[in-house]
């Protein structure tokens, strides 16, 4: 197999509006940008001269940058795919104007609840459903493509079914649910994060509606054991975007996505707890080709424990967040996983 970066994940702001309960990155408006406009080029040059992945500008809130558009328009010149993810509360006219001119190809949004009690309370700040509410009718106003992402824990998961109807009358290109992972805010509530049995359940629910489901593309995301009820089911052409990279195995990271944060480093997924080397001493081919981290991954001989020893390894391969989460070895077991290979 071919690993190549299909799809990375920027952070260019650690600052943000809103303070999710489940946040990677620990935003916070107060944090300060370390990151200046010329780093970000130089970044974007040393990517683009590499490969024409899909690279999505997020944080943070990457819309508290005043050069957010200006990078993005950078990055489309250098024949990248530029997109956006933001939380949707400063979406307005101008903002969509800047978008559609800085050639930014599609954003995500998230929505946690079907409801304001639910949204906000997952976003910790009131009025923040009915800004993205306002963003949805701001996009198809300007004919902007957007995705939805919504998170779970045990705190809304009551919600999810709601939450896809509203997603499906919102009519966004795809709606992908997450099941939260522990890492930086979420680490903090862990206890409320989903255990093996209730992600099982979601996913089986999932599959159901996904079978019927002919309109919307649904991806349930860093939840690879859905990949294992797709082979199980036999599930065939199922709807993919081009934009995001793939729907043909459960866990990518290090694989065919990356991410790099508001430090230059540049880690396997938004997610994991390591970095696999830095962006000011090394190129990003260089990391993703050379890295310790980057090569384990790609080696499916290396996985260890009942992950290690599965059939469905290649089409599944566990969360390696959670592994490293709970026995401090990212190539271990994943613990959600309730199959028991023979
Ligand atoms: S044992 Fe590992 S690879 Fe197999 S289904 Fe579970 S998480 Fe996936
Ligand atoms: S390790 Fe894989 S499944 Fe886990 S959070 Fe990262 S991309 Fe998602």
């Amino acid at each position: 197999m071919k690993f190549e970066p299909r799809w990375i994940a920027w952070e260019i702001t650690q600052r943000c509006n809103l303070h999710c309960i489940h946040c990677r990155t620990r935003a916070d408006v107060n944090k300060k940008d370390n990151l200046t406009f010329k780093e970000a080029l130089r970044i974007l040059d040393d990517i683009s001269s590499y490969a024409r992945p899909t690279v999505v500008l997020t944080g943070g809130e990457p819309l508290l940058r005043k050069d957010v558009f200006d990078i993005a328009k950078y990055g489309m010149k250098k024949g990248l795919k530029m997109c956006l993810a933001t939380n949707g509360t400063l979406i307005d006219d101008k903002v969509c104007e800047m978008i559609k001119e800085s050639g930014i190809q599609a954003v995500s949004l998230s929505i946690d609840g079907s409801s304001a009690e639910v949204h906000d309370d997952f976003r910790k700040q009131e009025g923040s459903f009915d800004g993205v509410m306002k963003a949805v009718s701001k996009f198809h106003q300007y004919n902007i493509p957007f995705l939805i992402n919504s998170s779970f824990t045990r705190r809304n998961i009551h919600d999810v079914e709601n939450v896809y109807r509203l997603c499906k009358e919102l009519k966004p290109v795809a709606w992908y649910m997450f099941t939260v992972v522990p890492a930086g805010r979420a680490k903090d509530i862990s206890e409320e994060l989903l255990d093996g049995k209730q992600i099982e359940q979601v996913l089986r629910w999932h599959l159901e509606m996904e079978l019927k489901e002919k309109e919307m593309i649904v991806r349930p995301t860093c939840a690879p054991y859905y990949y294992r009820l797709i082979e199980e089911e036999n599930f065939k052409n199922r709807k993919t975007l081009k934009l995001s990279p793939g729907g043909f195995k459960g866990c990518v990271a290090g694989q065919f996505i990356a991410f790099i944060d508001e430090e230059e480093n540049v880690k396997p997924c938004s997610y994991f707890l390591r970095n696999a080397g830095n962006l000011k001493q090394q190129s990003f081919s260089d990391i993703w080709e050379k890295s310790e981290i980057f090569r384990n991954l790609r080696n499916y001989r290396k996985y260890k424990g009942k992950c290690g020893r599965c059939k469905y390894l290649s089409v599944c391969g566990g969360c390696r967040v959670k592994a490293d989460a709970v026995y401090g070895d990212y190539m271990q077991e994943d613990p959600s996983c309730t199959y028991s290979p023979i």
